[in-house]
């Protein structure tokens, strides 16, 4: 089948089929009889500020506005519960399809923005936080990569001056760049950037992770749970299990100590097929997490609690995109389209 038959006939399916997911609870013929959903969101923005569509960041993105009718249409439609009743209802294996909201790295819009929006409705959320760079002493890579890309004129690949001369570089080397910081320690992440923007991480994020105090704050609130989201956000599957039980155990502890409260729910980061796999899943089982998530689609999942799959919703994922994901019916999508091209 080529393309445009695909395309065509993809979404002739789409739009006979997806109608019905507000009279049929399509996930019943779409995922395998799963019980839940859980929603992944990073950033919520203010209606006003918004990233532009090119830029690789924008998918972390949701306007406050389209979040608030996100909300409105899922509790209208949808039991949504904390992670910890989520554990219970997939134990018990109840059959009535529920919803779970996260967060991860813990941007500091998720209580400007995010948490309004969430007390107005009465929706638990859980927010994954990275132990590190709550002390604010750290930086965030991919934000540090954007704002420099677009600071400076040229960069140094291998010692080879390279012009940075409009968006469309910036665009080209922020993917470049981006697939070989992913794979390195927090420590050689610094070394590299350094060497291709020749000088030191100077990028003040202290505006855009809320730090130790306010995470203290936030663990009180009764709709909000803290997860960990490691110590300092690295692609677990390129360190070693010594290095990733350090990630695993000393973030839940750091986390314990400063909320006074159990840390059992652990966000991979990145979390696709690629930063997800037994030897990790194994050491989240042995540092004591009750739960672990990952970004993986649900046909991908490996153990039922601790490789818990998650949609990440962005600001494009409007009604019916919503309820195509949460029901399966995108995943089915998705294999449909391996299978006939
Ligand atoms: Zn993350």
């Amino acid at each position: 089948m080529n393309l445009h038959n695909y395309l065509s006939t993809a979404n002739l399916v789409k739009s006979l089929v997806l109608p019905l997911g507000y009279y049929y609870p399509l996930n019943k013929i779409f995922s395998n009889n799963q019980n839940y959903a859980v929603l992944c969101y990073h950033r919520i923005s203010a209606n006003n500020k918004l990233l532009k569509k090119n830029n690789p960041l924008s998918g972390l993105e949701v306007n406050q506005d389209i979040f608030e009718k996100q909300i409105k249409f899922l509790k209208n439609r949808f039991e949504i519960l904390s992670l910890k009743q989520l554990k219970k209802h997939i134990e018990d294996k109840n059959k009535n399809f529920v919803i779970s909201i996260t967060f991860d790295d813990g941007y500091q819009d998720n209580i400007n923005l995010a948490l309004p929006v969430l007390e107005k409705y009465k929706v638990p959320a859980a927010i994954f936080v990275i132990a590190r760079f709550l002390q604010k002493k750290d930086f965030m890579w991919w934000y540090f990569l954007w704002e420099n890309l677009n600071k400076q004129k040229f960069i140094f690949i291998d010692t080879k001056k390279i012009e940075i001369n409009n968006e469309k570089d910036i665009v080209n080397w922020f993917g470049v760049i981006s697939k070989e910081v992913i794979n390195l320690s927090y420590e050689d992440q610094k070394i590299y950037l350094y060497k291709i923007f020749g000088k030191e991480i100077d990028y003040n994020f202290k505006d855009l992770i809320f730090d130790f105090e306010q995470l203290v704050d936030l663990s009180k609130n009764e709709l909000i749970e803290i997860g960990s989201h490691t110590l300092t956000h690295a692609k677990l599957t390129s360190l070693n299990n010594s290095e990733i039980f350090n990630e695993l155990k000393y973030s839940k502890e750091i986390l314990e100590e400063k909320i006074n409260k159990k840390v059992d729910f652990l966000a991979y980061p990145y979390g696709s097929q690629n930063e997800v796999n037994s030897q990790i899943i194994q050491i989240a089982k042995e540092v004591g997490y009750q739960m672990a998530f990952s970004t993986k689609r649900q046909f991908q999942q490996t153990d039922i609690f601790f490789d818990v799959p998650r949609y990440n919703i962005d600001n494009t994922v409007e009604k019916k995109r919503l309820l195509s994901k949460i029901n399966g019916f995108e995943d089915f999508l998705y294999n449909f389209k391996k299978i006939f091209i």
